[in-house]
């Protein structure tokens, strides 16, 4: 865990952490936490919820919540008390082939994941936000796929697309009652979402070739950022997405 400055300071707020059980999103609930915060990790394992929270502190607490399951959303957040800000880093990638070979429940499974879960999140999120005149900030994980395509992950590259806009759709609906939206868009990270790729040498080296910074990111690379744009030190910074991807959307391949 990296140390959090003191200028991104989430002293006494609630981060509500949907996803935050492993890679970025545990890594953002050790950020929240540092940098002050109290956070609620969320994700539908009972199991990933204990270990996750057990090892967080006093300040953490946990919820087993189906992310697609819209009552079971509105209850999470009518249950969780005043919150400040929402992190959704659930997401699913399911390498499952060219589009020829794409198998609608995986399509169905990957979208569901990827934009219902935030639609769902963010909506009631948001409701409590502007019903209460308690302006926060939204956060959503996308990833460097909303901007570069990636063969074999059509259903992938159309989540983080599609979050791209609809992340840019609602800060304009909410910037009126201050609320922030912001993406954070992650490149190659070392998170157990790439295991298979880590594993293999040469698969590891092709995507080291495509950041011009030299290295893979590591998760605290991630959650620096988030715990940044969910701070006082953006209060400007609404509608867009801060790439932490050591410059792989600059295209180091493409000369
Ligand atoms: C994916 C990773 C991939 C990275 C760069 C991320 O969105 O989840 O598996 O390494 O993009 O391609």
């Amino acid at each position: 865990m990296t140390s959090t400055s003191a200028s991104t300071s989430l002293r006494n707020q609630h981060v509500v952490l949907l996803g935050g059980t492993s890679g970025i999103g545990l890594a953002t609930a050790r950020a929240a936490l540092a940098a002050g915060a109290s956070v609620t990790v969320v994700s539908s394992s009972t199991q990933r919820v204990a270990e996750a929270v057990a090892g967080l502190g006093d300040r953490a607490e946990g919820r087993t919540v189906d992310l697609n399951h819209e009552s079971a959303v509105r209850a999470l957040f009518e249950q969780v008390g005043p919150f400040d800000h929402l992190v959704y880093s659930a997401g699913d990638s399911l390498r499952t082939g060219a589009l020829v070979d794409m198998p609608l429940e995986e399509w169905n499974r990957v979208v569901e994941v990827n934009l219902t879960g935030v639609f769902l999140a963010s909506r009631e999120a948001a409701r409590i936000m502007v019903a209460g005149g308690s302006p926060g900030t939204i956060v959503m994980v996308s990833s460097v796929h909303e901007q570069i395509p990636w063969p074999t992950f059509a259903h992938y590259c159309a989540t983080k697309g599609g979050l791209k806009l609809f992340a840019q759709t609602i800060a304009r609906e909410l910037a009126p009652k201050g609320i922030r939206v912001v993406s954070v868009a992650p490149g190659a990270i070392e998170t157990p979402i790439n295991r298979d790729v880590l594993a293999d040498p040469e698969q590891k080296q092709a995507v080291l070739d495509e950041i011009p910074l030299g290295r893979w990111g590591q998760v605290p690379d991630v959650a620096q950022a988030i715990a940044w744009v969910a701070s006082e030190q953006a209060s400007y910074v609404t509608g867009t997405t801060l790439f932490v991807d050591g410059g792989m959307t600059l295209y180091p391949k493409f000369v």
